[in-house]
């Protein structure tokens, strides 16, 4: 179970913040649990400073055909989770439905 933990970080908010800090943030695995440091600057290029990472996952984009989910996490010490209570209550609904679906069909 993910433990409750406190909000997340202000240095991290937004993509021009965390170049500005120096943060570390990669996107890690929920199935195949591999990760990827992502590339801010690069990121920032293509989305702008005020985009967000947090609360934000994809489908996993490192191995080819796993059915994970890619989430940020960044480094403060350890890997911290780049995503609230509320989002991970709602990411795990929909996975559930999903799974629920799955085994209807
Ligand atoms: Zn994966």
């Amino acid at each position: 179970m993910a433990k409750r933990s406190g909000a997340i970080k202000s240095w991290v908010q937004t993509l021009d913040v965390a170049i500005a800090e120096g943060a570390e943030i990669r996107m890690i695995c929920t199935t195949c649990k591999q990760y990827r440091d992502v590339d801010l600057v690069a990121l920032r290029a293509k989305l702008g400073g005020s985009y967000s990472l947090i609360n934000r996952r994809c489908r996993c984009r490192i191995t080819p055909g796993c059915e994970g989910w890619n989430q940020p996490w960044y480094r403060e010490g350890v890997y911290r989770h780049l995503w609230d209570e509320e989002t991970n209550e709602r990411w795990m609904r929909i996975d559930w439905e999903r799974q629920r679906h799955v085994k209807n069909k």
